[in-house]
Formats: structure tokens, sequence, C-alpha cells
């Protein structure tokens, strides 16, 4: 297995990634994508937007990077997005609590502050930069916070997940979609978070790319119309009472393992999505939450992890959110954060409704008395807080006790009702995916590195080269290189050094196929095509080029276009 220096340096020398800010001896945990791992990301970008967007019928948004405090209140951010963190008390160096406990915990990740505490001192861990003795285990907020304007300026934060905008958006995107569930929207943008002490490469990042479908779902209805098609197929599941599983879709929640359709749907569809770009599914599972792991809004997590030189790692959360952030962004906006379910037929329906006693308000509040009782029949009766009602009638707010208002029964007639819905999200790490892509194509062959990247996420799809530089086979070569860059394939050309050298520049580099201009193209109009894997060379038509590469990108048969030696 190829370990992350390999990884790295391969990354590095060869274009897809450099340590940001390099020349000023580089931030950790920050990253820059150069111009083949751009064009890597982009095209496992592509990929996953068309899955959700053609294959589901999601719909795609934008949203701000930046956002007020009240924000991030209400999404739980500010108070309970912490990590527990320990310091070195004689060099000061800070480390992730749980990560300095790994190695004596299965799942380090779950325990609280005093366990972790306990693990250290029993097990005697120090520093392992200086051997010092380590502090207590603090909490460490992992937002970075700005302020928005000048000055003081109100308090502001970079976004710790793309989701939020989805959330904040949703009366908006709600009425888009017709005022229909379920409602599928997806988002690919940048992610912040002011990790304690980013040691693992491209694995844990200050600044990292996310791709995030929120899912609206009606709460009383969570199957999926296309649960049929994929009830049949296999999963890999590590449940949170420690049982390793391989089962069907359809069996794991007939058992209740998964909790409902549209979550072990979206599993499956995750799978099916990272097997595509390239993740190798026989290092592939998903390992659900123990109770006190998962995050403070999730009812049901599974985490879809790899198999890397890092060990299991973590690179898609599935969550089922339940209704908590529409319901938390309610409570602090004060805006209607629900869905209309209408009924075939009107149903009457009992409900508790407020009833004034208008002739203790007349004497008290006089000509407003009317429109306060107005206010308090439209009222919830769930909003009487300690006996008292609270309204408001012309911008001002009266609070009237319950000696002046019942709470009663009334039946009414209505045509559907209100409900909050809930959220199911696949959440993915791009940059973990685009590391793990790496990592499971990478090879050798007889000493030289080949990256089995599927074609549709290679970077470059064909190397093309004349024999030599000379005698016309490098126009014949440049002019191949034009038809298919002008056709849309991503192409590179190279007339230096040995053929065997630039095949393997290509191999190092991912790209499946290579075309060869050599004398024979003069004498007969063909070109040598090579594959990446076999390194099988055939003979095709020059005129033939860019039906054959188009042909050969699909992963169909080629034979036909095959001239016989
Ligand atoms: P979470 O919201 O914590 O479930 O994160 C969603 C996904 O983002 C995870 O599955 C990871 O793949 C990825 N992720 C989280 N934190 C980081 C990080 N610091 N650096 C890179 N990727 C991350």
């Amino acid at each position: 297995m190829a370990d992350a220096q390999d990884i790295l340096s391969l990354c590095k020398r060869r274009g897809f990634l450099y340590p940001s800010y390099e020349i000023y001896g580089g931030v950790a945990g920050m990253y820059d994508y150069g111009p083949l791992g751009t064009a890597l990301k982009n095209n496992i970008i592509e990929i996953w937007r068309r899955l959700y967007t053609l294959g589901e019928g999601f719909i795609e948004i934008d949203s701000e990077t930046i956002g007020p405090e009240m924000v991030f209140k209400a999404s739980g951010h500010v108070d309970e997005f912490a990590d527990k963190m320990v310091k070195c008390k004689a060099c000061e160096e800070p480390y992730r609590a749980d990560h300095i406990v790994s190695d004596l915990h299965p799942n380090a990740g779950a325990l609280s502050e005093r366990e972790i505490e306990e693990l250290i001192r029993k097990n005697n861990v120090v520093c392992p930069a200086c051997g010092g003795e380590l502090s207590n285990v603090e909490e460490f907020n992992l937002m970075f916070k700005t302020t928005i304007g000048p000055g003081s300026g109100r308090v502001g934060y970079m976004r710790p997940e793309t989701a939020q905008g989805i959330f904040v958006n949703f009366p908006n995107l709600y009425r888009y979609n017709r005022e229909k569930l379920p409602l599928g929207v997806i988002q690919v943008g940048r992610g912040y978070r002011n990790e304690i002490s980013p040691r693992q490469g491209m694995i844990r990042l200050r600044e990292f790319n996310m791709m995030e479908c929120e899912l609206f779902v009606d709460p009383e209805d969570k199957t999926w119309p296309r649960f049929g098609d994929v009830a049949g197929d296999a999963i890999r599941l590590l449940t949170n009472d420690g049982q390793e599983m391989e089962v069907t879709v359809g069996d794991a929640v007939e058992k209740g393992v998964i909790c409902n359709q549209v979550l072990a749907y979206f599993m499956w569809f995750t799978q099916e999505f990272l097997k595509a770009v390239g993740i190798d599914g026989e290092k592939l599972r998903f390992r659900q939450h123990e109770k006190d792991e998962m995050a403070h809004y999730a009812m049901d997590c599974w985490d879809a992890e790899c198999l890397l030189s890092y060990g299991w790692t973590e690179i898609v959360g599935i969550a089922d959110r339940g209704c908590w952030d529409l319901s938390r962004h309610a409570t602090f906006s004060g805006v209607e954060m629900s869905s209309f379910k209408r009924f075939d037929e009107p149903q009457e329906i009992e409900r508790d409704k407020i009833k004034p006693q208008y002739d203790k308000l007349g004497p008290m509040y006089k000509g407003k008395a009317g429109k306060i009782g107005k206010a308090m029949e439209e009222a919830d009766p769930e909003n009487v807080v300690d006996g008292s009602i609270t309204v408001e009638v012309d911008g001002e707010r009266f609070t009237i006790s319950s000696d002046c208002f019942d709470v009663v029964k009334v039946k009414e007639k209505v045509s559907g009702v209100r409900r909050v819905p809930h959220v199911i999200e696949p959440s993915h790490g791009l940059d973990r995916i685009i590391y793990s892509v790496l990592e499971h194509s990478y090879t050798q062959r007889e000493d030289q590195t080949v990256l089995r990247l599927p074609s549709a996420v290679a970077p470059i799809k064909v190397g093309v080269f004349p024999l030599m530089a000379r005698d016309g086979l490098d126009d014949l070569a440049a002019e191949i290189d034009q038809e298919l860059r002008f056709g849309g394939i991503e192409t590179y050309y190279d007339e230096s050094g040995s053929i065997g050298r630039r095949y393997a520049r290509m191999d190092e580099i991912g790209t499946p196929w290579c075309i060869t201009v050599d004398y024979r193209t003069k004498e007969d109009g063909t070109v040598t095509l090579r594959e990446r894997d076999s390194t099988s060379q055939v003979r095709v038509r020059f005129h033939d080029v860019l039906k054959v590469v188009q042909t050969a990108l699909c992963g169909a048969d080629l034979s036909e276009f095959v001239i016989n030696e």
C-alpha cells in the first residue's frame, strides 16, 4: 500500500497539490491545488453534481461563505462546535485530546473529557514533541471568527459547512420547488474549521472543499421512490454496537439497522458515486456513530469510511438531521420554516385555541382590546409561557396573563397541515475523497508509478506524441492534439525524450490513453493507441481518432476501429 508520503510527493512533483504559502514556510492544514489537482477536483465535482441534479432532479445553489453570528447561534455552532484539546505544559504544543489517546481506545472520539483525562493519566501519555506533561482537557471552538464591516462591526463567522446557506434559504427554495417535498438541494463550496493541530496532509485541513446535499422530506414519509431498484445491492456496515456486516440495502432497512429508506438509499448512492470516481469498493464501509459521538443536530449518522494508509478515515458523513436546523432557524429568525401538506380531502381536526375573555381585556386595554384579542386568537397555545401569552399589536408587545383567557378545544375543517420538514444530509469532504482516490489508484509497475484513475476523473485523457519531432510527424501529432482539444477532450502534447519516458510520464498522472504518430502513419494513415493499465497497443485510423477516443473514454468496445496488422 502506498503511504501518504508517496502520494504527497507525487502530488507536489507532478502538479496536483502544493503546500500553501510554501515560500513563507507554509501553514499547517492548508494546501493549494495545482493544475492537475484542480482538473481532478473539477472532474469529481462534475460527476457528483450530475448524479444529484440530472440523476435525482435536485437543485443547486451557491451561498455566502461568511455569515452573521445569529445564523451560527441558531445552528448551534457558536456554542457547540468544539473539539477537545490538551496542551503540553512545557512547550505549549496543542493536540486533539481524542487523537492523543486514539491508540488506547477503539473509538476515542466518543469519550468524555474526564474519560480522556483518565486514559492520559493512567497510561502516562506525554507530549509527543518534547515529553512534557499534558494539561487537562478543554473545549476549543473550531469557528473562524471575523467582523462584518469596519470598526467593531458585527460579529461574523466563516461557515464551518455549506449546509446553513441552504437552510436559511429554505422558504425561497421551497417556493421555487412549487411548495413540494421532497426537495433536494446541493451545494459545492469551501468550509472553514480552525482545526487544533492538522498533521495528516489533506485529511485535516483548516479550509476545505465540501459537496453537500440537504434533502428535505416529509417527517412522516421517509420512503424513497427508487428504493426498490437498489434494495438488492450490498453495502458494508459497522453498527454502533460493533457488528460488521455485509447486507443488502433492503435487509438493512427491514431489520432496522438503517432507520429509514431515504438514509439507506443515499448511503447506497454515496457508495456508487465513490466507486465511480475511483475509490476501491473493498476498502469502503459505513460506520454508524455512537450516541454520544453524534453531532448536536443528528438523529442517526453513518460515516462512509475509506481504508487508507492513515487507517479507516471518514470521507462522507450521512446524517438524518431531523427538524433541528429548520426549527432552530424558525425560532431565531421568527420566520416560518415549514412545509404544507395538503390532504386529498379536507379533514376535521380538533386543536387547542386561545379564547380571550373580552370582558376583562376591554377595561384593561380600552381601544386596543379588540386587536389584542384577535392576536391572541391567532397565537399558538404552545407559546403560552408560565401561564401568559405574549402578542404583538402595532409594533407593541403585550403579555397577557391566563386570567384573561382560556385554552379551549375547537373542531376545524382544514385542507392540510404545516410541518417542519426533516433533513437527510450526505456531506462529502472533497479533499479527503481526492486523497482517497489518489491513494487507491496508486500502483507500481517495474519501479514506475501508475495512477489507475477512472477515465472520467483523469485530469488528462490522452497523451499525444510524435515518435520524432521532425519529418512532419510533429505536424500530424499537433493536428490530432488540436482535433481532440477542440472536441472537448483534455490532451497533453509531448515530443521530448524517449517514447517510453513519455508513456511513463502519462502513466504517473493517470492518463488513460496515449496516441503516437510514427513513420507508418505517413504510409497507411494509422496511429498507435496505447492503454495505460494493460499497456496494450492497437493501430487505428488517423481520421477516426476523435471517435475512437470518445468511444474509449466511455469504456466501450473498440474492435470496430482496430486495424489488423
Ligand atoms: P462533518 O460535517 O464533520 O460530518 O464533515 C463532513 C465531511 O467533511 C467529512 O466527512 C469529511 O470528509 C470532511 N471534513 C471534515 N472536517 C475536515 C477537515 N478539517 N479537513 C478536510 N475535510 C474535512
